[in-house]
């Protein structure tokens, strides 16, 4: 049985690209009589927009989706320290206390998530009190997890290279966040008992460290199904704040959400949207 889901953060409102994903793992799970999840990632601190969550129902419904819902991120903040607590006391974790300026100034590779943190702190002691984010040791943990492959159902078996991304953060400074998308994400597909990880092409690169962690933290390993994202007439990911109408908009308005989800299905794209596999985005 094939077990999707849908992980919308409500610190915006659901545009077509959601729609777009959201079908996709719907469709996955539903062609095997499986389950299609809904997630609510809602650690994104102030940027969270709880309410918004209702608004993302009755988006689905109206596209004609039906979803079981699991437990929000915000209830698993005990699961996320303790696989930070057991990371830490591996010694797979260190203290940072960088800024984002100091990072990019420092920084001298770039990689799919922006400036490579160039491990200024790694070895550093710095005391961990305080306002601290804690990053993997990726050469530590890649030594200790030996090579790693993952499966994704369009592009293939892929070798595993963590090292791409450099000593990502597990843990936030803020403490309203105190998970990094990449240690709850992770954590979460395997609580919900996801067999496959359905997301936009721009996550891709960030299924390197996650394969890292599932390794690390003894967790099941899914298949991935990185699917292509709308793009709007500039070739990036479609986005709110380049003028694509929210799904909310066009329900209010009247538009008819099944046929909208039938059109998506079948390729066919509002004028000025394309399908494809998107620039970086420069954000
Ligand atoms: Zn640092």
């Amino acid at each position: 049985m094939n077990v999707t889901r849908f992980a919308p953060s409500p610190n915006g409102p659901l545009h077509l690209g959601h729609a777009f994903s959201a079908i996709v793992a719907h469709d996955l799970a539903k062609e095997r009589a499986g389950r299609f999840l809904l997630r609510i990632e809602d650690i994104d601190g102030a940027r969270s927009r709880p309410e918004l969550a209702d608004a993302f129902r009755a988006d689905l419904a109206w596209l004609g989706l039906e979803w079981e819902e699991v437990p929000p991120q915000s209830t698993r903040l005990g699961a996320y320290a303790e696989a930070t607590e057991r990371l830490r006391s591996e010694g797979l974790l260190y203290p940072c206390r960088c800024t984002r300026a100091e990072i990019a100034a420092a920084a001298t590779k770039t990689g799919p998530d922006g400036p490579v943190y160039p491990g200024i702190c790694r070895g550093a002691s710095l005391a961990a009190d305080g306002d601290v984010a804690w990053r993997l040791d990726m050469v530590e943990a890649i030594r200790r997890t030996g090579p790693l492959t993952w499966f994704d159902a369009r592009a293939g078996e892929q070798d595993a290279r963590p090292e791409l991304l450099g000593d990502a953060v597990l843990a936030r400074k803020e403490a309203e966040t105190p998970a990094s998308y990449h240690l709850a994400v992770t954590i979460d597909d395997a609580a919900d008992g996801v067999t496959h990880v359905t997301r936009g092409m721009d996550l891709f690169a960030a299924t390197h460290v996650h394969r890292l962690l599932q390794e690390l933290l003894g967790l099941p390993v899914p298949t991935w199904h990185h699917h292509p994202l709308l793009l709007d007439e500039t070739g990036h990911k479609l986005a709110k704040r380049r003028g694509s109408p929210s799904l909310a908009d066009r329900r209010r308005a009247g538009e008819d959400g099944r046929a909208l989800a039938d059109s998506l299905r079948a390729g066919r794209l509002p004028a000025g949207i394309t399908l494809g596999e998107g620039l970086s985005d420069p954000s």
